[in-house]
């Protein structure tokens, strides 16, 4: 932990990665480190995570507790997040305790607020649809006339999986809506048309070399990631739009690690960007049996600074999300030849709870 941040980098197998968040992203990223010989110490709200099964030193604490953070932080050479929401409180304390943080807290603080992030896209080039900032139930009825209606009210922060979030189809509507998402700071956005929703996952690594994989196209049910399909069919020029968003948006953030960013696709090809999560992401778990070397793997080289690894698919991927107890099929599901099965390790299969998913693979074309 002595060492000058310049000399640290790349960090060598043995080094110790610390990862804020017990849960499957951090279970993944911990499996990915363990593979190239680094020890994983993990931050979880509770024992016996998913990721803390799986890791060196698990520590049980709260994600805000700076404390808890901070013992994580002087256990590590370097530290990352499997979430949005940790504390900025937090994080300082991990620099206090030493140990630098990957990706930098400012793409973590710029994500966490849906207006600060729209605004930042804007402001790079990257169209988003158009909204408002709406501080109370006054405020919504001259958005909604601006942006048209329906137009879906969201809360500023802290909404995950289309949880804090109303539509709006009329001005008589607004208090209710206003009440239904906990009466918060939030973002009126106008209703995005679009034909598919896609996403890039991509990475920087700490020489600002720049890896995107290929597109993948996402089906939603009920807010909740169901399925994405990798590599998605698109045009040339949507394809380097992706890319050239993902490119700008890891440049402008002086990124490193892995970013995932949504999409929404419209009917005559443009994109627009719903939002980015400075994290490995759902939609990137095709990866893991579709690339020589997965989100996961890629987030590790990213923040330990090793090179970046190959993103070209060597299978079409179809990922599968199992909510609640649709896990208990493991014996069905590990019979088909085709399908790789993830499970977390989670004891309690809640309706709707990510407990694994399913990677069916068919050839390339
Ligand atoms: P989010 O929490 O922003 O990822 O939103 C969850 C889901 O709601 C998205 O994946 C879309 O299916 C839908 N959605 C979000 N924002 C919009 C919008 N402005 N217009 C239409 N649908 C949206």
């Amino acid at each position: 932990m002595a060492t000058d941040l310049k000399d640290r980098f790349p960090l060598s197998p043995g080094s110790t990665i610390g990862i804020v968040g017990g849960g499957q992203l951090g279970r993944m990223l911990a499996m990915a480190a363990a593979r190239l010989g680094f020890r994983v110490a993990v931050l979880a709200r509770e024992a016996d995570s998913p990721a803390g099964q799986v890791s060196a030193f698990e520590i049980v604490g709260d994600y805000g507790d700076p404390d808890a953070v901070g013992r994580l932080a002087a256990q590590s050479d370097v530290l990352t997040f499997e979430f949005e929401n940790v504390s900025a409180a937090a994080l300082a304390a991990a620099e206090r305790a030493g140990a630098p943080i990957s990706p930098p807290d400012r793409a973590l603080a710029i994500s966490q607020d849906r207006v600060d992030e729209k605004r930042f896209l804007n402001a790079h080039g990257l169209a988003t649809t158009p909204f408002a900032p709406i501080d109370g139930a006054a405020d919504i009825a001259p958005a909604l006339e601006r942006l048209g209606a329906p137009a879906l009210l969201k809360t500023r922060r802290e909404g995950y999986d289309g949880k804090g979030q109303a539509w709006v189809t009329s001005a008589a509507e607004a208090p209710t809506a206003f009440t239904a998402i906990g009466a918060r700071p939030s973002i009126l956005e106008a209703r995005a048309d679009f034909v598919r929703e896609l996403s890039v996952i991509a990475a920087r690594g700490r020489s600002g070399e720049v890896a995107a994989y290929p597109v993948g196209e996402n089906r939603h049910e009920h807010g909740v990631l169901r399925t994405t399909t990798a590599p998605a069919s698109l045009s040339q020029a949507t394809r380097d739009d992706a890319l050239r968003i993902a490119t700008t948006l890891l440049e402008a953030l002086d990124y490193r690690g892995v970013i995932g960013v949504e999409l929404f696709e419209l009917a005559d090809g443009r994109l627009l960007v719903n939002e980015f999560a400075p994290r490995v992401h759902n939609t990137g778990h095709w990866t893991l049996d579709g690339c020589a070397v997965d989100q996961f793997e890629q987030h590790i080289r990213a923040v330990a600074g090793w090179p970046l690894g190959p993103t070209t698919p060597l299978a079409r991927v179809e990922m599968t999300n199992l909510l609640g107890d649709e896990a208990h099929d493991w014996a069905a599901l590990s019979a088909d030849p085709r399908a790789r099965l993830w499970l977390y390790g989670k004891r309690d299969a809640a309706p709707g709870r990510k407990m694994g998913h399913v990677n069916r693979l068919t050839p390339l074309a």
